[in-house]
Order: structure tokens, then sequence, then C-alpha cells
């Protein structure tokens, strides 16, 4: 194993700025806590699954609370001295169908009839197998799932799976061939089940993985597949939510205390840049209230990733830098420097002030400025 891992992934933890930020992780990996998908999972929430959506979203919000005071004072004991307490109070079968996981799931299941997972909100009914704007169905459709080394340090070896589908359209899209031009058609009926996800996960941590790393494509459209299966999942390790976060408020309110680490994208610092290269409107406006409800409602635990843009730092960069640094309590960010012009950058004419690489110069801007506002990003980049 030793062999196996980089320099970086074995000093990464001498770090302290580091250490320090990702303490529920860590420990986690460590043993030394409970990731919070099994907390959810002991969490005894009394409820009617047959109520409409408002309703357990209702009920969800006036358990979340709960749940956070929970975590705090349960997450360090040892699992199976929990489950014997909570056994204790519960019958099995009367927990399985009333826990905070399983209201989570069956929201995240009703709201699929007329889809908002995203902020696209496109309403389409999922649950008939229509195919939302994210290009994705009712099934979960995964292109490869594998032990991920090209992660930032503190999250390799990483098991990394990835969703086909996305829910923004990035014009330079590095991975168009499974987030956009794929062949619905072609896997239509062969979905990836919740349990066949839950033994990805299995097999995955017996080949050494710290995590299990939800990607795309995007992964959001899968949310009801993935919470299922997290509902039947054995591993003990953090989960980590890899996202462009264009989410809505709704899903973040069910997922944002759920995932014990978060890889959270960050592109754009306004509205326009969003929606004129991802299709994005009201991209900022989503991912400062999503970056907010990550450190309020969550673990709080995340890795920003800023991919430098052409002709970006002055309108994107600097600001994003800016606002992390006047409304993040602990960020960490991985300033990205491998940006390529590809998809409808390369195959069309109309974006050419972003049609060449990041230059030293623009980098430096970047990197010096973090380095000015004391923003700590040296080992995650
Ligand atoms: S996840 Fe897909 S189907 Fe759901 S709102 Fe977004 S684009 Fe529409």
């Amino acid at each position: 194993m030793r062999a196996f891992l980089g320099r970086d992934i074995l000093t990464v933890w001498q770090q302290v700025e580091l250490k320090d930020r990702l303490v529920h992780y860590r420990e986690i990996f460590q043993s030394k806590r409970i990731p919070r998908y099994k907390l959810a999972r002991l969490f005894f929430v009394p409820f009617d699954a047959y109520k409409d959506k408002d309703e357990l979203l209702k009920k969800h919000e006036h358990h979340h609370l709960k749940f956070k005071k929970w975590v705090e004072e349960n997450q360090t004991v040892p699992l199976e001295e929990l489950e014997k307490k909570v056994y204790s109070q519960y019958k099995e079968e009367e927990l399985e169908k009333n826990n905070y996981l399983k209201l989570k799931s069956v929201l995240l299941n009703n709201i699929l009839s007329a889809c908002e997972y995203c902020e696209n909100e496109c309403k389409t009914n999922r649950s008939e197998g229509k195919v939302g704007k994210c290009g994705v169905n009712d099934e979960a459709h995964i292109s490869s799932a594998f032990i991920h080394m090209g992660e930032e340090s503190p999250i390799v070896p990483s098991g990394t799976i990835f969703f086909y589908g996305c829910t923004m359209e990035c014009q330079f899209c590095q991975n168009w061939d499974i987030s956009h031009e794929f062949n619905l058609e072609r896997f239509k009926g062969r979905g990836t089940s919740a349990v066949q996800l839950a033994n990805m996960f299995y097999s995955l941590v017996k080949q050494n993985a710290r995590n299990i790393n939800f990607v795309g494509g995007e992964p959001t459209p899968n949310l009801h597949i993935i919470f299922e299966s997290l509902l039947i999942a054995q591993v003990n390790v953090p989960m980590l939510w890899n996202s462009n976060m264009y989410l809505t408020e709704t899903s973040m309110k069910i997922i944002s205390d759920i995932f014990d680490i978060w890889l959270p994208d960050m592109k754009y610092s306004n509205n326009e840049c969003g929606n004129k290269y991802s299709k994005a409107p009201k991209y900022w406006d989503a991912l400062k209230r999503n970056m907010k409800m990550i450190e309020e409602r969550g673990s709080g635990e995340y890795i920003i990733r800023h991919l430098v843009m052409p002709n970006h730092t002055k309108c994107c960069s600097i600001p994003i830098l800016d606002w992390v640094n006047e409304h993040l309590k602990t960020p960490l960010i991985n300033i990205m420097a491998q940006y390529h012009p590809d998809y409808k950058v390369l195959q069309t004419n109309r974006f050419p002030e972003i049609s060449r690489r990041v230059s030293t110069n623009e980098m430096h801007e970047v990197k010096s400025y973090a380095d000015k506002l004391g923003i700590y990003w040296k080992s995650v980049s």
C-alpha cells in the first residue's frame, strides 16, 4: 500500500491547516467517527410516506435541527454501541421505515415526478421514464467506477463513481462524452439499481478507497438512486459529493446534512458568465446560497475547485476569491490550471475569448491574490 501511495498523500495530514479543516472527514476513515448517512439511518423520525411533498419537507425541516444536535452527541460513539442503544428503544422494522434517511429518500422519489433537483427546475415527470433537461430518465447510468488517484491529496485513493448526464452545459466541457453526447436509448432499461450501487461502494472500499466520490457528468439527477443505495450501504467511509452545485434549495435542504465532505465547483462569480458559458441561469445566486448551506447545515468540510479560465480572472476568479474570503468560514481551494478548449468551444467559433489555455500570468495573478487574502490553497492544488 505504501509504495502505491504518492509522497503528498503520505505527508498531507502533517499540514495543520488541512488537518484542522477536515477533522470530520479524517476521523471517519480513521474509524473514530460514524459517517453521517449511517447516523441518519439510526435517527428515528416517524412519518407518513403518503403525505405530499410540502408536508414531508415540513417534517424534514422540523427534524433537521434535532438531527444536527444528535450528530454532535453521537458521531464519535462506537457504531456498535450506538446501534445497541437505538435498537433498545425501537424495533428494527419500525426504525427501517421511520428514519431520517428514509424520509429523505421518500422525498426525493416524490420530487422525481415533477423534477426540481437542479436549478433548471424543468418539472419533467421522470417517474414515468421521461428524460429531463439533464438527459437523464428515472434510471442511474454509470460510465465508470474505479479507484481515482488523480484527485486532491486528502481525497485519494478515492472510490469514484461517474454518472452519465449533467445539469449544466459548459461549452468547454472536458467530459462531454458522458455529460451530454451519450446515447440514452442504448442504455434504457439497463440502469444501475440501488443494490448494485451499494455493492459498488463495498467493492471500492475493498480496494482501499478512502471515500465514495459521487461525480459525473453530474451526480444530481441521480439523487433518488444514490439515497436508496445509502439506505442499504454498509461501508464505513466518508461520502463525498463532487458537483457543480447547481442544485435547488430544496435539494440542498435534503442532502446538505448527509455528505461528509464536498468537492464543489465554483466556476463563475456572476450570473452572466454562468448563463453564457454553461447555460445555467441564476448560477451565481444558487452557488452562493448552496455554499453557505454546506457550512450552516452540514459538515462544513469541503475543498472548492476553481478552474481558472482565459480572460476570466477579473470577472470571475478574483471576485470568487473575494466572496469566499468574506463569506465562508474555513475555505480550502484547489486553483486549477487544466482548462483547455474543448466541446463547443472547439467545434464552433462562438467563443474566441476562451479558445486558448490559461497563461502563466493569469495563473500567477489568481494564486498571488489568494495568497494576499490568506486563503489556503497550496496543498490541495
Ligand atoms: S435534474 Fe434533470 S430533470 Fe431534474 S430539474 Fe434538473 S434538469 Fe430537470
